[in-house]
């Protein structure tokens, strides 16, 4: 008998239509012979209005009680799940996360897994229930404190139980088919991805894909679980994400040259302007926004004008961030000694994902190409092994992402990517 880790997210248990349609599924799961886990999330939008009800009652609410509030969200949803599959003449049983045994450290809002154990789960199995488990939450190792993983949290819950419970799959199903080339909210003739490695889908989720989170995916590489995204609404074979390409028919499915196009209109761009050009101001800079705690993506410095031996250093961090890193650098502007400062919150960034490209020349002109032809203009560049990406006007991504998907021959034939639900809050 095979274990699978199934996840649905907020916008398959939006009601309690989609709770009854998603018990069905479970219990199929169930029946064609699966000791089955599910990882529930929130109904739809609850853990935005949470955090809305959370603001309305204190500017800055204390990390423990927010993440007692919002664990609230999913608690909801498992115990009306866990009662759907009841009705339906099969023993379920919900547990919290902290019941589920993941625990986590003590940051709150953002805590880390840092070991599972899930006997009572194993125990649940084994007297023949399915066992739904809370997604998103954990119990800290330390104070024994009810934490949060973090937005979207849930993949990761899935992962890390799919992990400790040696499951063989991980399936998460969503309101979209699987991995699309591009996210097909913005691109009609995005194609769904049948299979992709797990490299590609790091950078892609690193690049803003939305539909797997980056932390979800490196559990997934650790423990080498193999991943099934899905639509909870169709009966269709939805993307694998792991180590080793799947089969179709009888042939292995080749490693495309180029996995995708992301795209993030969620940063802001700094530029320090009139920095010094001599050893030790760049980490000058990097060191203050390092110690306010703000992680940066893209970084770049420009020649310096010969007149003035000045020069101007740009990088890009989270809009969220933004505030904070301007605060932070005009604290030590008189150690650092720069002229001043511009904040660009009007940016989007567009990345082009495929560990093809190492081998595949030309890539980078083709992407260049296609912008230029679209008249896009570029005003950051940064590069990995198996990525590329842009800054351009935040105005200008849709546009940008599409032209760059037809460049490369992205573009689907066949029906349009359907999104089956979900507001995309
Ligand atoms: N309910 C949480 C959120 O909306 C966790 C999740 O959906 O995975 O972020
Ligand atoms: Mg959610």
């Amino acid at each position: 008998m095979g274990l699978v880790v199934q996840k649905y997210g907020g916008s398959s248990v939006a009601d309690a239509e989609g709770i009854k349609r998603v018990a069905k599924r479970i219990v199929e799961a169930k029946k064609n012979g699966n000791q089955v886990v599910v990882v529930v999330s929130a109904m739809g939008d609850t853990t935005d209005e949470l955090i809305d009800l959370a603001e309305q009652v204190s500017p800055m609410p204390s990390g423990r009680e927010f993440d007692m509030l919002l664990t609230a969200g999913e608690r909801i949803s498992m115990a009306l799940l866990a009662m759907a599959i009841k009705n339906l003449g099969h023993s379920a049983q919900s547990f919290t996360g902290s019941q589920a045994g993941v625990i986590t450290d003590s940051v709150h809002n953002k805590a880390r897994i840092i070991d599972v154990t899930p006997g009572r789960i194993r125990t649940a199995l084994d007297e023949g229930n399915i066992a739904i488990v809370a997604g998103f939450q954990g119990v800290s190792q330390d104070k024994k404190d009810i934490t949060t993983l973090g937005r979207g949290g849930s993949d990761t819950t899935a992962v890390a139980l799919a992990a400790a419970l040696d499951a063989e799959v991980c399936e998460i199903y969503t309101d979209v088919d699987g991995v699309f080339t591009a996210d097909p909210r913005v691109v009609k003739k995005a194609r769904k991805i049948d299979w992709i490695s797990f490299e590609d889908m790091l950078e892609l989720a690193s690049s803003g894909s939305k539909v797997l989170l980056h932390r979800c995916v490196e559990y997934a590489r650790r423990y080498n679980i193999p991943i099934h995204v899905r639509s909870s609404f169709s009966g269709l074979q939805g993307t694998w994400v792991s180590s080793e390409s799947i089969e179709q028919g009888d042939q292995k499915v080749e490693q495309a040259i180029i996995s995708g196009v992301a795209h993030d209109t969620s940063e802001a761009k700094i530029t320090v302007v009139g920095v010094p050009d001599k050893p030790g101001e760049a980490a000058a800079i990097f060191r203050t926004i390092a110690n306010a705690e703000i992680n940066l993506d893209m970084v770049v410095q420009n020649v310096s004008a010969a007149s003035t031996g000045l020069t101007d250093i740009s990088f890009t961090l989270p809009k969220t961030e933004g505030r904070k890193a301007i605060d932070a650098l005009e604290r030590n502007r008189p150690g650092i000694g720069f002229d001043s400062l511009r904040y660009d919150d009007q940016i989007g960034k567009i990345s082009l994902v495929g560990a093809g490209m190492k081998t595949n020349p030309g890539v980078t002109a083709t992407f260049f190409e296609a912008l230029s032809d679209a008249g896009v203009n570029i005003e950051l560049i940064s590069t990995s092994e198996i990525r590329i990406s842009v800054v351009t006007r935040a105005d200008d991504v849709p546009e940008a992402v599409r032209v760059v998907h037809t460049a490369f021959g992205l573009d689907s034939d066949s029906a349009e990517a359907v999104v089956y639900g979900g507001t995309g809050r």
